[in-house]
Parts: C-alpha cells; structure tokens; sequence
C-alpha cells in the first residue's frame, strides 16, 4: 500500500523530552506502531545541554500541592495531572529504566552519574525497546483534519501527506509547532522568555561581581504590580542573578516585557528583617563592638564582608570608624541602605542555566486529564509547547515527563 494511504496509529511530533516521554508510554501500554518524527538530527538535545551538562531532571517536591507553585503560568490547572503523575512517579519511572537519581541540597534531582548523556541514553533505548519508530530529519511542516477522524501529515520535503488516526504535538517552544496548533483554530499565548537576570543601574554593584548573598529579600515593581521573592542572590559584572532573581524573573516575566524590562527593584540585604528587628542589631552591636572598626564588625553574621563595606560607603559611613561613634543619622543611613535600596533595573541580563519560554497554547482548550485538544479528537498536546513553564530547578522536565506521560496513555488508549 502507497504511505499516501497507509494511516499511521500515532504520531508524535518533538524528539525531545516531552515527545519521547509520550512514544515510549504509549508503545509500552501497547499502542502499535508509533512514530516520533524530530526535525533535526539531533533528537533530545535540550535534555543533552540540559543543567549544564548534568541534566536537572525533577526536583524533590513531591507533594503536587506545593509542585503547582513552581510553574508561574500553569499553576492551579496543574494540580490535576500532578496528582495522577509528580515527580515520585517521574524518580520511580527513571530509576526502572536504569537511571538513578540523586538529590542536592536545595532539592534539584541529578542522575548519579551527574551526567546528561545517561538520561539520553535511557530515553533512547526505552524507545527502542517499546519498538518506537525514530524519524530523525522528520519536520512536521502542516496538518489537516481528515473528516471522519484522524489528520492527514505534511512533513517538510515529503511529497504527499501522510495519514494518522492520532497525533501528539511535543514540538517545545519552537514557533512551527506554534503555528500548527494555530491552523488548527488553537488558541497561543504570545511567547515571552522567562529565567533571564536582570541588569541594574547600580556602579557599586558591579564592583562585587562574585559575591553571593543569602537571604535577600527582592521586590521588583513593574507599573502598578509588585513581585516579591526571598533567598540567594549572585551579584554579577551587569547588574544581578541567583536563584532568587531568576525565580523572581519567572513570575514576572509577562509583565517585564510587557513593561520593556523597565522596572524598579528594591533590595533588603537583611533577607527580609522587621525594621524593629534591625535596629536593635545595629544597637546591640554599637553596644557589643563599641571600640571595633565598622568594617570590622558586621551587625549580621550572614553579611559577607566584601558587600558590608560596599553597603558602609553607600551609608557614607568611614569603615574604620568605631562602632560606639555611630551618630543616630548614620544608623539610619544604614538602615536605609540595608532593606530599602531601589535600583533602575535598565533591561534584561543574560539567561540562566535553563531557559524556557513562557507562553504556548492555551490550556483551557485542552482536557488535562488526557491533554486532549478539546477541539480536535485524537490530537494531544505535551511540554514546553502548553502554556506552562517552571521556575529553575528541574520543574520544566518535570511538566514534560508528566504531559508526555498523560498524553502517551491516552493516546495508546
Ligand atoms: C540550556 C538549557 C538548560 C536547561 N536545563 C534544564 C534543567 O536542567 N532542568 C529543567 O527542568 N529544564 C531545563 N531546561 C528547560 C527544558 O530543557 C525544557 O523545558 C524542555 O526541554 C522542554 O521539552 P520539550 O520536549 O517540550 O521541548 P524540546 O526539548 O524543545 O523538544 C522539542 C523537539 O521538537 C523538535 N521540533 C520542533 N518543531 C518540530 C516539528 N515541526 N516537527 C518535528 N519536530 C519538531 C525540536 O527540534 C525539538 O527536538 C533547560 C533549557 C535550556 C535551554
């Protein structure tokens, strides 16, 4: 029979997390015959660059209630698929097909080898084993609604299309698979980046490059909304980052752009401290340190020194004044300097490790139980393609792992 009119079980369109997360369980619960068309030749490569080679793959979260308020935009509507497959489902899923995982300090979960290549090369043999057919240099270029079901396949350079009963759309935040679900009637959410730094209108700043600083508390005004954020902060050579900031990047990124990446950021060096609170330290310390320099006694263990000299020069205060000597106008010089320092923010800062964009197809025309497209039977939606996206820290991976394994079985079903 011609391929012309041959029609395919299942297509799925995205070699990349998400896509082999939906052909590997779909073949394994018996679906016959799926194809994984990737546009390039180098299927997974995100996962392969991923964490910095390392491959952040979920993160030790693992109740769906508190996952949820990792994912700026899919939030509340994420507690439905959390709840059939989280991060212990994704921990269990790997660890059966040989990947072991380890947990970090601040929760982010890396294979034990500490390395990319073993989740490329688990996906990659899980697929073949479950007899998944690859088609590197596959491009889904158009699709068409056949009328009595299914969809009819253009790829690009194919010479005519290709029949599929059911189609899993897993092509990231590439635009073709943007413009697919949008001939489709889909509705998409305007892409925006999201996980950048931030650059700051602040020369001492960047005098510290290097110097991290826990806790801080963050407030970025953009117009009329505010942000807020509390943890680590790395200053750098243009303005500011660590993963406070890119958290705080995260929520905010619609409105930064909307705003031009204009913006005002407030920092509290003190993490966020009752100004009451801190003013007492500062009268303990002019008690306790009476004859110590300034820059020799800092009225917060966790200040690193480099940044309380700086923050000392900002008070316009001498370091090597003694701390008994501190007039009330200097303590509050300080204390000002300390908690309510606005900065210019003048535009966005390189990204972080991870890099995703915000935005894809709506989800409210999608049935998240199956991530069916409620406008089209037998087409699924899975990742970075929906318009949902993660805070650093392996919560990206895991919305692939848990759409392509919702979409997977559904498809096979
Ligand atoms: C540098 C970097 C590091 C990251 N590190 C982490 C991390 O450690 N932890 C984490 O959780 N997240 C991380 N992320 C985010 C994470 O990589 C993404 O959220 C995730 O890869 C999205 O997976 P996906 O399968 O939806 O899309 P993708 O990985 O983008 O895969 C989509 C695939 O579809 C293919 N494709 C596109 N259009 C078509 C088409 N028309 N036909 C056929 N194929 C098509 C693309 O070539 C691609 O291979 C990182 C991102 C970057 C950029």
């Amino acid at each position: 029979m011609p391929d012309s009119q041959r029609e395919l079980p299942l297509v799925v369109a995205g070699g990349g997390a998400a896509g082999f997360m939906a052909a590997i369980t779909a073949a394994e619960a018996g679906a016959p015959q799926v194809e994984l068309w990737e546009a390039t030749a180098d299927p997974l490569a995100k996962v392969r660059i991923s964490g910095g080679g390392r491959c952040n793959l979920t993160n030790a979260c693992w109740d769906p209630a508190e996952l949820v308020g990792n994912y700026p935009r899919g939030s509340r509507p994420l507690r439905g698929p959390f709840s059939r497959f989280a991060t212990g489902d994704a921990v269990a899923w790997f660890a059966e097909r040989g990947v072991e995982l380890v947990e970090e300090g601040d929760g982010r979960m890396f294979p034990v080898s500490n390395s990319s290549a073993t989740v490329v090369e688990a996906l990659s043999r899980a697929a073949a084993a479950a007899g998944v057919l690859l088609r590197p240099q596959w491009a889904l270029q158009a699709v068409t609604p056949r009328p009595g079901g299914g969809f009819l396949l253009q790829r690009r350079g194919g010479s005519s299309p290709l029949a599929c009963r059911r189609l899993v759309l897993a092509t990231g935040g590439h635009p073709s698979g943007r413009r697919l679900a949008e001939a489709l009637g889909h509705s998409v959410v305007p892409p925006v980046p999201s996980l950048f730094t931030l650059r700051l209108q602040a020369p001492w700043l960047q005098e510290l490059a290097g110097v991290s600083q826990a806790p801080v508390a963050l407030e970025l005004q953009v117009g009329e909304e505010r942000f807020r954020q509390t943890g680590i902060v790395l200053i750098t050579h243009w303005g500011i980052s660590g993963p406070a900031l890119l958290r705080l990047t995260a929520f905010a990124a619609r409105a930064l752009h909307g705003a031009g990446y204009r913006a005002e950021l407030r920092l509290d060096w003190t993490g966020g401290l009752a100004p009451e609170a801190l003013q007492e330290q500062l009268r303990q310390a002019r008690r306790q340190l009476a004859r110590r320099q300034l820059g020799n006694g800092r009225p917060l263990e966790q200040l690193k020194r480099r940044l309380w000299v700086a923050l000392l020069a900002q008070a316009e205060l001498n370091p090597s004044q003694p701390w008994a000597e501190l007039t009330r106008q200097g303590e509050q010089r300080l204390l000002e300097v300390l908690q309510r320092s606005h900065y210019p923010v003048t535009g966005r800062g390189p990204f972080g490790e991870e890099f995703v964009t915000a935005g894809g197809v709506a989800l409210g025309e999608v049935n998240l139980a199956s991530m069916e497209s409620r406008l089209w039977p037998g087409l699924y939606f899975a990742g970075e393609l929906l318009d949902v996206d993660g805070v650093t820290g392996g919560f990206n991976f895991q919305h692939c792992w848990t759409s392509g394994w919702l979409a997977g079985t559904a498809a096979a079903a």
